[in-house]
């Protein structure tokens, strides 16, 4: 084993975040525009091999668990192969996806290893849900939902971000609806991450109009052990069904903070906000050994700033945008 991953604020790095591709089949109106961005040129992205290479030396480093993310994960090509051989690298599998594909794929990336999922998904209306992402497939993401259940993938959860005016009267029906399906759902914080840099706190429904939104309906208990989950856990009406709030804007978890973030063309982020990042593709590409490798990851974590200075004076938004860096 090698020395862990650790940064300048003593945080141990366990957790990867690996955005498998930038490319989506939704238009989400917080995180592209309609005409979708310039994605990522194939030949930059990282092979099969590359990120097999890369994610077994971060094993060694201490990374336990990893999050595949995109774009829409599901759209890279081979992709259960992919989750195959990863899942032989004795890691914890997780998979963060907008859902349409899940009906045809779940039970095959059930069987090449993948253990949860995460569903993003923020409205019941279908129209809405054409609203809010200029595609009329939420029936795909519903049965999407029921096919990884059936599967086995345990938990399955939703994300859902709430955004003032536009869906926050869906707080309690979203919940509702997941209390009766059995899915575990998150409210995420809608963070400043958009291409058009937009984003506008005033719209973000923070965890407090959250919780009082729900609190109105369900009493809501903490759960005591979070560890560095980013969801703050209630306990709905004294349990067991849960539900949970990420409050990256207005209750930042950075001092718990274990995770790091691999692009698909193969750049390091030490922080989902970070405005450097390391370049791995190249010394990957130009026949670097594994201690090599190894020494970047840990100069790239070791660099890792205290939070992520949002609403903070100098707080400057990433260029890259959310679908290119991945959840
Ligand atoms: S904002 Fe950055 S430091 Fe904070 S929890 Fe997220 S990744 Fe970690």
């Amino acid at each position: 084993m090698r020395a862990p991953l650790v940064d300048g604020f003593g945080r141990v790095h366990t957790d990867l975040r690996l955005s498998l591709t930038d490319r989506c089949n939704l238009r989400c109106t917080y995180c592209m525009p309609a005409e979708g961005l310039d994605w990522l040129p194939r030949p930059e992205l990282l092979t099969d091999d590359e990120l097999v290479r890369v994610v077994g030396l971060l094993a060694e480093l201490g990374v336990r668990t990893v999050r595949l993310t995109g774009g829409e994960p599901l759209l890279r090509p081979g992709v259960v192969g992919l989750v195959e051989r990863l899942a032989r690298l004795d890691l914890s599998l997780s998979l963060t996806t907008n859902g349409l594909s899940l009906a045809r794929m779940a039970p095959a990336l059930r069987d090449a290893g993948l253990r949860r999922v995460n569903v993003s998904m923020d409205t019941l209306r279908p129209e809405r849900f054409v609203e809010l992402t200029r595609r009329d497939r939420l029936h795909d993401v519903l049965t999407g939902l029921a096919a990884a259940k059936a599967a086995g993938l345990e938990p399955v959860k939703v994300n859902a971000v709430l955004m003032r005016g536009i869906n926050d009267d869906e707080a309690g029906d979203l919940l509702q609806w997941a209390l009766d399906e059995g899915y575990a759902l998150r409210f995420i914080e809608q963070m400043p991450l958009d291409p058009q840099h937009g984003w506008d706190r005033s719209t973000m429904l923070d965890a407090d109009e959250i919780l009082g939104r729900l609190g109105e309906r369900w009493s809501l208990t903490p759960v005591e052990v979070r560890g560095s989950a980013p969801a703050e856990e209630f306990l709905v009406d004294g349990g067991p069904a849960t539900v949970g709030v990420v409050g990256s804007v207005s209750r930042p978890f950075c001092a718990a903070c274990d995770r790091l973030r691999l692009t698909a063309d193969g750049q390091v982020r030490n922080c989902l906000f970070a405005r450097e990042e390391s370049d791995l593709r190249g010394p990957l590409r130009s026949g670097a050994s594994d201690d090599e490798l190894a020494e970047r990851l840990r100069v790239a974590v070791a660099g890792k700033k205290q939070g992520h200075g949002i609403g903070e004076p100098g707080f400057v938004q990433p260029d890259r945008p959310m679908s290119a860096i991945g959840g």
